[in-house]
């Protein structure tokens, strides 16, 4: 057996005809008639109003800081618990990045440690800019609660809805929720561009600012004028033919992906069932009101830590893959602020998820005897775990 992956691009045979039609035309540029249709596609299926192409998801989150006017000296609050690309561009405009623990029910930011850090920022007289809001794994977080938080406060929500395309929060798609979205479409994603991104919005000013300033904030004259920075961050048009093709199979995905967890949490219920001291498995919980597209299938386990767990799969040739580190541990954040849940508990809830969990393979081309055996290989593991313990 093929060492089973975590999560690879699944083309769907419909990407070819754009791309080969892209070279027929020489639109070998970031502009072209894919471009543009596949932002087409993208509004259609999420019910953006606007939307802007950009050749990654990092520059999406960075163009909707610009369009916030985030700058130098300003404060952005963004969950711990997610990719280092979620605060990056953060520190890109030379603002500081302010962590927000998670909560344990759907693993994202936390209303609790929110609202704190927001009452904190008041008291000393300096809100943030920006609140950035991540679905992680596919798991839309708490919105109802956290834009009441940004409304009071009167503070911008961007939704960095990179893992989450196809996701729904009272049947609203993610990245359509907050103020601005963006998504990724980077190679392990749900679909890909190979690399790419899209920012959102109901703001058609800031989406065409967005498109302005990723194509070099080139001013209509009939020289080259610059009155603002820019950036080179536009899509390709043959990465958006890839987006194109992609889009046609983006429910079918959501589908799958959904399909893979469904069997995972079943397959884990059976072997609880049978075994007595089977360690629990608990998952990101997909509360009342949200729909997950699993983008990737996330355990966590009780009492064992989770590197053993991924050690064993990888000598049965599985690919597993802690949680995210949580951003205020890492190194390059250090001396950066930090919101927890509970502030007097000596472990964040977001450490707790690092931890205590585990990427499993998710790749929509997994077979079920392949899923079936990656069961059995946590079973084995988690049965001889249990009896040792
Ligand atoms: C992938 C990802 C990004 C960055 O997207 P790229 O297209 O890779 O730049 C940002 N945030 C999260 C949560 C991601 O998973």
């Amino acid at each position: 057996m093929n060492r089973i992956p975590l999560a690879v691009p699944h083309m769907s045979g419909k990407e070819m005809a754009y791309i080969e039609q892209a070279f027929a035309e020489n639109w070998i540029a970031p502009v072209g008639p894919n471009v543009d249709l596949f932002e087409k596609k993208v509004r259609d299926y999420t019910k953006a109003a606007f939307a802007t192409a950009t050749n990654s998801g990092t520059a999406a989150i960075h163009l909707a800081l610009r369009l916030l006017g985030v700058t130098q000296g300003d404060t952005v609050f963004c969950p711990s618990f997610t990719f280092a690309a979620s605060a990056n561009p953060i520190q890109y405009q030379g603002a500081e990045a302010i962590f927000i623990d998670s909560e344990l029910d759907t693993w994202n930011m936390s209303p609790i440690a929110l609202e704190r850090a927001l009452e904190d920022a008041k008291q000393q007289g300096k809100l943030p800019k920006a609140i950035i809001v991540v679905h992680i794994y596919g798991q839309p977080a708490k919105m109802t609660e956290i834009l009441a938080l940004a409304k009071s406060f009167q503070v911008a929500v961007i939704e960095d809805a990179a893992e989450s395309l196809g996701s729904l929060y009272e049947g609203v798609q993610t990245g359509t929720i907050g103020d601005i979205g963006i998504y990724s479409f980077n190679g392990n994603k749900i679909i890909t561009t190979s690399g790419g991104g899209m920012l959102v919005s109901a703001n058609e000013a800031w989406t065409k600012e967005a498109k302005f300033l990723s194509e070099q904030a080139k001013e209509t004259a009939p020289y080259y004028q610059h009155e603002k920075i820019g950036y080179n961050y536009r899509l390709s048009n043959v990465s958006a033919g890839i987006g194109c093709g992609q889009m046609e199979v983006l429910q079918e995905r959501v589908n799958q992906k959904r399909e893979i967890f469904a069997q995972y949490e079943a397959g884990f219920a059976k072997y609880a069932d049978t075994f007595s001291n089977f360690p629990r498995i608990t998952y990101q919980n997909e509360i009342a009101g949200t729909f997950s597209n699993r983008w990737l299938s996330t355990i966590r386990v009780d009492g064992i830590h989770p590197l053993q767990l991924k050690e064993a799969l990888d000598a049965s040739g599985i690919e597993g893959r802690l949680l995210w580190k949580p951003l205020h541990l890492q190194p390059v954040f250090r001396n950066h602020r930090f919101f927890a849940e509970d502030a007097n508990s000596k472990i964040s809830n977001a450490q707790r998820l690092f931890e205590s969990g585990l990427c499993l393979p998710s790749a929509t081309q997994m077979t079920p005897t392949e899923q079936h055996y990656v069961i059995q290989a946590i079973a084995k593991f988690l049965i001889q775990a249990g009896e040792s313990m």
